[in-house]
């Protein structure tokens, strides 16, 4: 027979597994257990419309089988089985859910961090077993096979005599060590509290055969005998099904890691019974930090959906609006029927209604969470902020009612994340409107020349650094009466009517040097004008119309081709000595004119955290301006 070699990165894992220092090797239990129970939920599933299957829901089941003195421990199901090639596939290879990511976090340094993290399946058994055979029949096919592998070394596939469909899993422990007592795990004391620790809520039974000792019926006095009895080990009430106050955060939380192999403690556990209109148990996890992949295409929103009890599909993206998409958790609804297809739940009127109400209950909770427990929604918002964020700027904003008191935007004077509604409530009477200013870090925001006018009146101005925030804005237009308006704009409202006046008279004045400072400078800009906005700063750029400078450089970045220009403005302070110094070059020299143009024009772009397009000229200019030594 010919051995096999596990493809590469399988046996990477393998050797971790083996050679592991995690110690918490007794999760190989669960391991097992939830893959037997998942072959049964794939099989019951299609007892459902087959009736080829010629099993009943009671008929399925999970057993173990301990033999202390050979030190074995086998875990048989009559689940779905594996086929030579499911076998190749899954036991060749490294667990699928495991799988991406440890080719994404390669690096030797986390890898036994991997194990503790995420879910490592099948391989698990290895850190305890020397040996694995596995013995499966898959439905349908008449013949079984053998799976055996001693680790690293490989694995060898061969015919063997099973008669049931399903599978059975041999693993020879290893001997005892000062660190592990794996016999241990032959023993029907340690088994029994490893699966009530771990695997309760099972819904299948997980059924021991045990030895108890009893009085002999009819015996003597104090006479007792042995006898075998086969116990069921699991409650197999599954954990959303019990009442909230019998169950623990602990449980909550083991629920949690097992079903999402997600070692963070969950930010919020949301344990819903609804009866009504839709009848239906909900269990919903926020997690305390993004999945590896959230912010990718990869990442599948979902929550698993069970009709009474049974498992229909493991991610139901209907059941989750994408502004919402990493919430976690499943929906056991009685009103759904079981042989449901997966592709006409899309249309199931029942599971809209519940999708609605999830949606609903998520919102209110995050409301609640940010009225009670502020530190805990910051958290949450620094994870996720940015998918409400684009839950109300998606679908033309349709959504912007439902989530815009959920968003938190960094304020200039608590210097924090506050609330639209608390801007609002704090806003001074004459305030007409909600100030923000746009860049990449609230530090540089506060540095902005075109934040000292608001300043200056003491206005409070939110600081926009993620690149969605100024659309979000935008869509949103006004909270409770009051525009958004960015500092920078034009029509920011920020120049009393006199200092209009006046600016328009100087700009008027100086309009042949200000066109021939736009005429240096070219395109980029639509002109150069006076302004008295700007407190200590010469020059900083000002955007006109509804598209900002900010808004502009992230349409830039985006990969469809987007032609918006924001219409930019280079102001010029008019009450700064450069002003005077460009009035006289006018006069005098136009050439030099020409450069001191160019060199406010860069300054501004970098105060406004842009680049400039030439830097080497920039500085040559500059250089030569030290050295005429003026
Ligand atoms: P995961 O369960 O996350 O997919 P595992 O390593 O636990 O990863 O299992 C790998 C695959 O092997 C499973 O997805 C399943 O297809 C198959 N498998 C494991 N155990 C069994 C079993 N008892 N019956 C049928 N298939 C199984
Ligand atoms: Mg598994």
């Amino acid at each position: 027979m010919r051995k096999k070699q596990f493809k590469a990165e399988s046996k990477k894992l393998l050797d971790l597994m083996i050679n592991s220092i995690y110690t918490h090797r007794e999760i190989f239990l669960r391991e097992l257990i939830s893959n037997a129970s998942d072959a049964i939920d794939k099989l019951y599933f299609l007892s459902l419309t087959d009736d080829g299957v010629g099993l009943n829901r009671e008929d399925f089941e999970i057993r173990l089988d301990l033999n202390e003195a050979e030190k074995t421990f086998v875990i048989s199901d009559n689940g779905i089985g594996m086929t030579e090639d499911e076998l190749e596939n899954n036991l060749g290879t490294i667990a699928r859910s495991g799988s991406s990511l440890f080719k994404n976090e390669n690096g030797d340094a986390e890898d036994i961090d991997i194990i503790g993290q995420f879910g490592v399946g099948f391989y698990s058994a290895f850190m305890v077993s020397k040996k694995i055979v596995v013995e499966t029949k898959a439905y349908g096919s008449d013949t079984a096979l053998r799976w055996t592998s001693e680790g690293v070394d490989g694995y060898t596939i061969e015919p063997v005599a099973k008669e049931n469909v399903g599978t059975t899993i041999t693993l020879y422990l290893k001997d005892d060590d000062e660190e592990e007592k794996y016999s241990e795990y032959a023993t029907e004391f340690k088994v029994r509290n490893l699966v009530k620790k771990y695997s309760d809520y099972i819904r299948y039974p997980i059924r021991m055969d045990v030895s108890r000792v009893r009085p002999v019926e009819n015996g003597e006095e104090g006479e007792t005998e042995t006898v075998i009895e086969t116990e069921t080990l699991n409650s197999m009430i599954p954990l959303w099904r019990k009442n909230k106050s019998e169950i623990t955060k602990e449980e909550y939380q083991q629920f949690y890691q097992d079903k999402f192999y997600d070692y963070t403690e969950p930010l919020k556990i949301i344990h819903s019974k609804t009866e009504g209109l839709a009848t239906y148990d909900a269990l919903l996890y926020i997690p305390g930090r993004a999945p590896y992949d959230y912010y990718t295409k990869d990442y599948e929103k979902g929550l698993a959906l069970y009709a009474s009890g049974v498992l229909i599909t493991d991610k139901c993206g209907d059941l989750l609006p994408d502004y919402y998409s990493f919430v976690k958790g499943l929906v056991d609804s009685a009103d759904l029927s079981l042989n449901i297809s997966r592709e006409m739940l899309q249309h199931d009127r029942q599971l809209q209604f519940i999708a609605k109400a999830i949606d609903k209950k998520i919102t209110s909770e995050l409301t609640t969470m940010l009225k009670k427990d502020r530190e805990t929604y910051e958290k949450f918002f620094s994870i996720f902020g940015v998918q409400l964020k684009f839950g109300v700027y998606d679908e033309f904003g349709v959504h912007k009612d439902e989530l815009k008191d959920l968003l938190l935007f960094y304020s200039s004077t608590e210097k924090k994340p506050v609330t639209l509604k608390e801007y609002r409530d704090r806003m001074p009477e004459e305030q007409e409107k909600i100030y923000y200013a746009c860049g990449s870090s609230t530090e540089k925001i506060d540095l902005l020349p075109q934040t000292d006018a608001a300043k200056a009146k003491g206005y409070e101005i939110l600081y926009l650094t993620d690149n969605i925030d100024e659309f979000v804005l935008q869509i949103l237009l006004e909270y409770e009466g009051k525009r958004f308006v960015n500092v920078s704009a034009d029509d920011a409202g920020l120049v009393s009517e006199e200092e209009q006046a006046a600016v328009k008279d100087e700009n008027e004045a100086a309009k042949d040097m200000l066109d021939y400072m736009k005429d240096v400078i070219g395109e980029d800009i639509k002109g150069v004008r006076f302004t008295h906005k700007l407190k200590k700063h010469a020059v900083c750029l000002t955007s006109e119309g509804k598209i900002s400078l900010e808004m502009e450089r992230v349409l830039k970045s985006m990969p469809t081709d987007s032609n918006v220009k924001a219409e930019i403005y280079l102001d010029i302070n008019a009450d700064h000595p450069v002003t005077a110094k460009l009035k006289a070059a006018y006069a005098e020299d136009k050439e030099a004119l020409a450069d001191y143009a160019r060199i406010l024009y860069a300054q501004a772009r970098l105060i406004g955290g842009m680049s400039v397009d030439d830097p080497v000229a920039l500085t040559e200019m500059i250089c030569s301006l030290i050295a005429q030594d003026k």
